[in-house]
């Protein structure tokens, strides 16, 4: 079959199609520890509310109502309405519905942006997008219709007591010019957990404006909602920032309701993407979504439910990863956010893409930290040495899954 070279790139099995089928196949095999994708977890009380909601939106003839009909290209009305006041009410942003659009799950409404910015230029020359701080979220990796649309650089390293480390944007390296197209980091960040510091989010955006580009935060774990932050920082918007949220870490990723806050310009952009590639996006998760900010319901969730069940879990999986694995190259970053562990075996013979199948062979299934290195030029031992691992599991299947990390990190040590 002959392909496009649109059909070729999009056709290869990358890092991201390889972690959607692990966790499809993982949630089918009986027995199966799923440490790897990120899921959500299945919060009792959430579950409870979804139900609830839903059998409400039922009777009152919503829940129908967003399966019949198409949204505009936009995104549902109501909710971009509803959302917009919400935010200008809870943190003082001037944002109007003109300045938010939906797409089908954040990952879409990414694949929509980096394309929109980096790439082939009219006159011919080729932009990227920025990464300030590599590890950074595995799907972007393969998001470009053109090849090689990212720079990332490595972070500066804070050594913490506990066999704790935490990363920080290391400014003196990061080189902007011509060739940037935007600024782009995930605050909490998927895989390590990192918060970015409110100085680092200032820097970055003095560097945005200074350049003329926009900086991207990806708001996928942050505040509002979700609210998996379990650090004191300033949630950020201005009109040079474009803020992604999702629905997913609420508890709804099978709805797919990406979320971007952005100046009006990015907002008409992305929905005349959406009118041509989806016509619109899908009515159901912003139809649930609006029905919880009506009840006053989305942001109380987040804090007293959501916020301190993924807390507990990340305190309770550092517990047992310190209990069972006492080398002294064995560190974590600090849990600030989101729901994974990044864990790091320095001086690690193997790499942690082999640490992967000899997990995997075991009914263990993680993910090897070489896939977040995106858009790094040189070779870095450190990225063959960290892994992320989800807390999202029951207790006994955390213990089982960390029990066997724990072996086989021991027989890598002692054996290669
Ligand atoms: N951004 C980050 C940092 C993520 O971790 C994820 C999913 O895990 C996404 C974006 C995409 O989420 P979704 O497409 O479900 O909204």
């Amino acid at each position: 079959m002959q392909f496009s070279k649109f059909g070729e790139k999009f056709n290869q099995y990358s890092g991201i199609t390889q972690l959607m089928d692990d966790l499809n196949d993982g949630l089918r095999t009986p027995g199966a520890i799923m440490l790897g994708g990120g899921n959500p977890a299945a919060i009792p009380a959430m579950i409870d509310y979804f139900h609830q909601a839903s059998q409400e939106m039922l009777t009152s003839g919503e829940w129908i109502q967003a399966l019949a009909n198409y949204d505009g290209p936009q995104g549902k009305d109501a909710f971009v309405k509803a959302l917009a006041a919400l935010l200008k009410e809870t943190y003082g942003w001037e944002v109007s519905e003109k300045n938010i659009s939906l797409t089908n799950g954040s990952q879409s409404g990414f694949f929509y942006l980096f394309n929109l910015l980096a790439g082939t230029q009219p006159d011919g020359s080729h932009k990227k997008i920025l990464l300030p701080l590599a590890p950074e979220y595995i799907g972007y990796g393969d998001a470009g219709i053109d090849e090689d649309i990212f720079v990332s650089y490595h972070p500066e390293i804070e050594q913490l007591d506990n066999r704790m480390f935490k990363y920080h944007v290391d400014f003196e390296q990061l080189k902007i010019d011509d060739s940037i197209a935007a600024i782009c980091a995930s605050r909490p960040t998927n895989p390590t957990g990192n918060v970015l510091t409110d100085e680092e989010i200032i820097k970055l955006d003095k560097l945005a404006r200074d350049n003329h580009i926009p900086l991207i935060i990806d708001n996928a774990y942050g505040v509002p909602f979700p609210n998996i932050i379990f650090e004191e920082v300033t949630p950020f918007w201005n009109e040079n920032t474009i803020l992604c949220m999702s629905l997913s870490k609420l508890g709804l990723p099978g709805v797919r309701c990406g979320i971007v806050i952005a100046n009006e310009a990015i907002t008409e952009a992305l929905t005349n993407m959406n009118g041509i590639i989806s016509l619109a996006p899908g009515s159901v998760g912003p139809a649930l979504a609006h029905h919880m900010i009506e009840k006053g319901d989305l942001l109380r969730l987040s804090e007293e439910v959501i916020k301190p069940f993924y807390q507990q879990k990340s305190q309770r999986a550092v517990e047992l990863l310190q209990e069972a694995i006492t080398d002294p190259r064995f560190r974590i970053h600090k849990p600030e956010g989101a729901i994974f562990l990044w864990l790091w075996f320095d001086a690690l013979p193997i790499t942690t893409m082999e640490l992967y199948q000899r997990l995997k062979a075991r009914g263990v299934l993680i993910v090897p930290g070489e896939y977040f290195f995106i858009g790094q030029e040189d070779e870095w031992d450190h990225a063959h040495q960290c892994l992320r691992m989800n807390y999202v599991q029951d207790d006994e299947m955390m213990q089982k899954g960390i029990q066997i990390i724990a072996e086989e990190v021991q027989k890598a040590y002692q054996q290669g």
